[in-house]
């Protein structure tokens, strides 16, 4: 029999149906949520499980970051304060065509699991290169990553061109088919870096083999003016030229898009993962979140690269997308708490396919869980703990965390080891990074 479990907070948040309960039980059996229901009549049907009090805390589903860099939390700070292209160009593709190994991978993106799991982020939407490491990190882990695929034209120490790229992708996936936690996607970096040819072959290959598509799409004023310029249209134009547009494509960013290509966005059930921070940092403008949702489109919360952010912070985003979201409508009833809570959790999960195993807290639903603990001063008095959670909470309150039902933060102490070796393999890279950023 598999252990149960039975958790028992003061509040129980169901962001997909907005619903929030008191006196109720989350019973987990195995990697499941086994019932969500009265305290009472949890114990009077389990009285074997074992209980865990939570008598100060929210329970709600962990955070989807839907669009991260892992890896690169190595790169934080390593060159800030530029515009995206020159920071690209000049700073970050250097750096990374110099250092990146399996062996970096492997390293960053468990420091960037270990920090994502401290802060209630339970799966990360990813790109990058070294999908082997990357899987790996997050098994070892205990970790639910989607492994997005990079795929460029120009040769990079991990592949030489766009074929070796996809065929790397595709060795990668079939190596780890069946792996319940690790899921793959094919991610053309973006509009300016992949050619047409490319961007076919890879429609075709998701839509045979049923992968999602992850992509950076209109971030930039300068992207949407040199596609213009070279294509004679706008990239988004391009690409539904393509046939990219679908249900099965998660665009980062979508900062500079107008009502039509909005509409063009929620008839093509395209989802958009949001980057605030990011997005302020890089200068790329606002990207217009409030009117995308009205068009009807699919909006959910990323982080992007700590090299850009430069936290894996999805409560800090949370509580920024919303505020953020009231002055670009100009409207303070834009982005409500619930609306962005769904963006962090619900939303992000049914971009990435996952509606019916993560997202909220359900029968049946993988048992990806967090706890935050809304006792301090500052989240104090508590009238709405939705309220509290987007507008006043910070991730140091979260202080439980499961993932497929195994407690991977307890008490606010990460469970596993992989976090010091981590810890440890930062400090390596740190000294060997920093040799090359200042000579
Ligand atoms: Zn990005």
């Amino acid at each position: 029999m598999p252990r149960l479990t039975s958790l028992l907070p003061r509040w129980l948040i169901q962001p997909d149906t907005r619903t929030v309960l008191e006196q109720h039980a989350l019973l987990i059996e195995g990697e499941r949520i086994l019932a969500v229901l009265p305290v009472e009549t949890a114990r009077q049907q389990w009285p074997q499980a074992e209980e865990i009090p939570l008598p100060q805390h929210a329970l709600l589903p962990g955070l989807i970051n839907l669009h991260c860099h892992a890896a690169m939390t190595l790169l934080r700070g390593y060159a800030d304060d530029l515009a995206l292209m020159d920071w690209l160009q000049q700073h970050i593709w250097p750096a990374e065509g110099r250092h990146v190994s399996d062996e970096f991978v492997f390293d960053g993106t468990q420091l960037a699991i270990a920090e994502l799991i401290a802060g209630g982020v339970t799966c990360t939407n990813d790109m990058y290169f070294h999908h082997d490491a990357v899987a790996r990190a997050a098994l070892d882990a205990n970790y639910r990553m989607v492994v997005g695929c990079s795929i460029l034209e120009f040769p990079t120490p991990y592949a030489a061109d766009a074929d070796a790229y996809i065929g790397r992708a595709l060795a990668c996936r079939e190596q780890y088919l069946g792996e319940k936690l690790v899921s793959f996607t094919l991610a053309p970096h973006a509009p300016y870096t992949v050619s047409d040819a490319t961007f076919r072959r890879v429609i075709t290959l998701a839509d045979e083999l049923g992968m999602g598509i992850h992509c950076h799409i209109h971030e930039t004023a300068d992207e949407v003016a040199n596609s213009v310029k070279e294509h004679g249209m706008r990239p988004l134009e391009r690409l539904a030229g393509l046939g990219l547009l679908g249900s099965q494509l998660v665009a980062a960013h979508m900062v500079h898009v107008n009502d039509a290509e909005m509409a063009l966005l929620a008839r093509h059930g395209v989802h958009v993962a949001h980057n605030p921070a990011s997005n302020l940092k890089l200068a790329s403008g606002f990207a217009p979140v409030a009117a995308l949702q009205r068009h009807g489109v699919n909006v959910g919360l990323g982080t992007d690269g700590a090299a850009s952010n430069n936290k894996l912070d999805l409560f800090a985003d949370l509580r920024l997308a919303a505020l953020l979201a009231k002055a670009v409508d100009a409207n303070p009833t834009a982005l409500p708490a619930w609306d962005a809570l769904q963006m962090a959790t619900c939303n992000g999960a049914a971009a990435l396919g996952l509606g019916e195993q993560i997202g909220s807290l359900r029968a049946g639903l993988q048992a990806d869980v967090i706890a935050v603990n809304l006792a301090a001063c500052s989240a104090q008095p508590c009238y709405d703990p939705v309220s509290q959670l987007v507008y006043a909470s910070d991730r140091s309150q979260v202080s439980d965390v499961w993932i497929a039902g195994r407690r991977v933060l307890a008490g606010h102490q990460l469970c596993d080891a992989f976090a010091d070796r981590a810890l440890a393999a930062a400090q390596r890279w740190q000294a060997r990074i920093a040799q090359h950023r200042n000579a």
